[in-house]
This record gives C-alpha cells, structure tokens and sequence, in this order.
C-alpha cells in the first residue's frame, strides 16, 4: 500500500542497533518506489523532498496516537486535508496482452499531487479500515509501521520470519545469559 511503504521509509537496522537510514534521500530507492506505485514523476528538488518528510512526520504523529489507542489531533486532521486539498491525479488504463494497469500522473501541481494521493491512500485506511489495527513492530530497533490483517489481531511483528525469530533468538539469549550469571544454587 502507498502509506504504509511511504511511512517506512525511515529505514531501521533491524537486526542490528536500529540505526536509521532515510530512504528519501537515496534517489535511488525514490526511483524505484515512484516506478513500483506508477508515478510518472521525476526526482523531488529539495523544497518538496522537505515537504515530503514533514507529510511522514504527520503521518507518523498520527501513527503513534493511534496504536496508543488515543484519538488523532483536529490540527493533525486538519493537515491531512490540506495535504489532500492538493490532488488529485489523472488516472488512465494501461493494458497490456493480459494485464489492466492505472497509472496515475500527477496534474500541474506535480509533487504536491504525490503528496495528497499518499495522504488519500493513508485517510481511505482509516476510514475504510480499522485504525486499531495499525502496528508498530515489537523489535525495537526496527518500528516498522504496519496494518495487522490478521483475524485475532495478534501480530506483534512486522514479520514473523524477520523480526519475529530475531526477537525469539534475543530472548533465549538473555535467558541464557541471565542463568550463566547466576550464583550456584546452594545445596
Ligand atoms: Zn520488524
């Protein structure tokens, strides 16, 4: 989904010390990801890149009241729409041999276009889904954003493979590591 990947591109080292990567500024990874959601746009110039980060900062801010169970801000409401006030986008049928695709072109504003179709996509989430189930991943070092589809709610982490079996391997360690140090039992 187009929110979802656009929050997470603050990069976490998840298997290491979490250190953070911001994949905005890789033109790179921008490349890709405008290629993977069929944006035809170039490169952001640097007052828009700002202008992205702060759409993730809001995003984000509104994240993080949510899992906290707590209601978002009218102010952070409030900027969401004006965010969305800047759409919309052009959307035409592309076909192929066996495929339909949308593409989406962005019209006269350009990045600002991006931007209200990323807010759309994260304001149709909380309006068509539920809220209560967006997650952050229970490894600390990584705070993946995600929406828990699972039927009991019960996914902790980003992915069970992953972070999962990262975190089971962490704690067996500490186990063993706390039993190591403790005194001989005295018998
Ligand atoms: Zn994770």
């Amino acid at each position: 989904m187009l929110w979802d990947d656009f929050l997470n591109s603050v990069h976490h080292d998840w298997r290491g010390d979490g250190a953070v990567e911001d994949r905005l500024d890789d033109p790179d990874w921008l490349r890709k990801w405008l290629k993977q959601q069929q944006f035809d746009l170039g490169l952001p110039n640097s007052n828009e890149l700002s202008n992205l980060k702060q759409l993730r900062e809001l995003m984000h801010r509104i994240v993080m009241v949510l899992v906290s169970a707590v209601s978002p801000s009218a102010e952070d409401i409030q900027a969401l729409n004006k965010v969305l006030a800047d759409g919309p986008v052009i959307r035409q049928i592309a076909t192929t041999d066996v495929h339909y695709r949308v593409t989406l072109s962005p019209t006269g504003h350009q990045w600002p276009n991006v931007m209200a179709e990323i807010a759309a996509s994260f304001a149709q989430m909380l309006a068509d889904g539920e809220p209560s189930r967006i997650r952050i991943c229970d490894n600390p070092n990584c705070l993946w954003v995600y929406y828990d589809d699972t039927r009991n709610r019960s996914k902790r982490y980003c992915d069970d493979k992953m972070c999962g079996n990262l975190m089971k391997v962490r704690r067996f360690r500490a186990r063993k590591k706390a039993e190591a140090a403790m005194p001989p039992s005295e018998h």
